[in-house]
């Protein structure tokens, strides 16, 4: 009775490479607590993988098990959450051949991603329709499970805005509720950006992946941006502009973030002092997830069952939402 009053969320991430810092962060943490007080379903996107990985699918299968392992080491509980495969569950691209027949194309080019992704993976052809109809698949992921809310960062908010559109027409279109109006759930934990200062991901080449070693961490960190105004060791320095501070925020403890906030602003610390202040900080945190993630690789084989479990449990639900979809359209 208790769990059926649980609100449902859901949340994907597309299996295109190696997880980064910024998942764990950003949305690992997030799911983590979001499995004890919602109904969650995550799952891999592996279709959405295609609209930019097209030309060479041949890594998604391997990336999409490899991801739930990463998953697991962050301690995302399949026991507690329902881990699937987008592409298991056909019904989600039945419902996005649907949806795409009521959704005005003006409505997909204005979506601000669409334009921003397109001008910087300038090595991929993106004018396809594919990409253009990726939120029509989103609308259709979320939809299709009636969740109730969508945890998402701030950039992906449109998206969400757009699905409770698309279900509103929906809706209106056929004289039925059969869809919910998700809400967009901001992730509480601060954004950790790239180290360039740009939002961390594969295509700038500014992430800390999560299985970086040491060494290559404490590079990345040696390269990371710091207040680009303070030039010599003497100047004092503007935390708030610095990427490392930021960084800092999220993993040292609190009482050095505030040390050193104030011996910036007052030049009292060097750069490179406080960078190996950071790494050792950041490492004792990437440290622990390594661990986990090296045990849990024995898992492997697991991964299969997790995703035939958790297809099974999905599709309870994607099939009864499509038998009514298909009923208020008058096409069963
Ligand atoms: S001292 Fe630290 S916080 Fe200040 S600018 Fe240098 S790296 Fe950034």
């Amino acid at each position: 009775m208790e769990k059926s009053k649980k609100q449902r969320a859901i949340s994907g991430i597309r299996p295109t490479g190696k997880l980064h810092l910024g998942h764990l962060i950003g949305v690992l943490d997030n799911w983590r607590e979001m499995q004890e007080n919602f109904k969650c379903f995550f799952f891999v996107a592996d279709w959405h993988a295609l609209t930019t990985e097209y030309d060479d699918p041949s890594k998604i299968k391997v990336y999409s098990k490899e991801m739930v392992l990463d998953w697991l080491a962050a301690g995302i509980d399949p026991e507690k959450g329902i881990i699937f495969l987008q592409s298991d569950i056909k019904e989600h691209a039945e419902l996005y051949l649907m949806l795409s027949m009521i959704v005005p194309i003006p409505w997909l080019e204005r979506v601000p991603s669409y334009k921003e992704i397109k001008e910087e993976l300038t090595n991929k052809d993106l004018s396809t329709y594919g990409f253009l109809g990726y939120p029509v698949l989103q609308a259709s992921d979320i939809l299709i499970y009636k969740a109730d809310v969508v945890p998402v960062g701030i950039d992906q908010v449109p998206h969400v805005e757009l699905t409770r559109e698309i279900a509103r027409r929906f809706n209106n279109l056929y004289g039925t509720e059969t869809f919910v109006e998700p809400q967009a759930k901001l992730t509480v934990t601060p954004k950790l950006l790239g180290l360039d200062g740009r939002k961390m991901g594969k295509s700038y080449n500014n992430c800390i992946y999560l299985s970086d070693p040491r060494e290559v961490v404490s590079e990345k960190v040696m390269h990371m941006m710091t207040d680009p105004l303070r030039v010599k060791r003497s100047d004092c320095g503007d935390p708030e502009v610095s990427i490392v501070f930021g960084y800092h925020k999220i993993f040292s403890p609190h009482e050095k973030v505030k040390e050193i906030g104030e011996k910036c602003r007052t030049a009292q610390i060097g750069c490179v002092e406080c960078k190996k202040e950071l790494i050792k900080n950041l490492w004792g945190y990437l440290e622990q997830f390594q661990f986990r993630r090296s045990d849990i690789s024995k898992k492997w084989k697991d991964v299969d069952d997790i995703f035939f479990e958790g297809g099974k449990k999905a599709r309870e639900f994607s099939s009864k939402t499509i038998k009514e979809i298909k009923e208020a359209m008058k096409i069963i």
